[in-house]
């Protein structure tokens, strides 16, 4: 098991994923780098550099991973908006949606309620093609 800290390349980012092998690991942080940070092409420099921050895991987390689908979160704080946010925990897409909304929505204070109501919208995330 190989995990990802976005945070690693410097992102003001709490996203971070654990895959089994660092193919799928790259997979799906290529995925996030396009969708949160606007990295339209994962140029050879930049998939070397990520591959070097991957990081083992500890076993309990790496255990704990090993059950989870990736649930995926569709904007819909104000009609319009393509962003998504796809993540392991719910936890974590509600981090990730908080500072969506602060930045792009003007949302000043991320409450209790829209946590929860974020947490609901999670579905389970359908693979690559969509
Ligand atoms: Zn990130
Ligand atoms: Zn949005």
């Amino acid at each position: 098991m190989r995990e990802f800290a976005c945070k690693s390349l410097g992102n003001d980012c709490t996203w971070k994923h654990i895959a089994r092998t660092e193919e799928l690991l790259a997979d799906v942080v290529a995925v996030h780098l396009r969708d949160v940070h606007g990295v339209q092409e994962m140029k050879p420099d930049l998939i070397g550099k990520i591959k070097n921050l991957f990081s083992n895991p500890s076993p309990t987390e790496a255990e704990t991973a090993e059950g989870l689908v990736l649930k995926e979160y569709n904007c819909d704080l104000s009609p319009g908006c393509a962003w998504r946010y796809i993540a392991q925990t719910e936890e974590l897409i509600a981090d990730g949606v908080a500072v969506h909304a602060r930045q792009e929505h003007d949302v000043k204070e991320f409450t209790r309620e829209m946590m929860t109501r974020v947490k609901n919208a999670a579905h389970e995330w359908k693979g690559m093609e969509s």
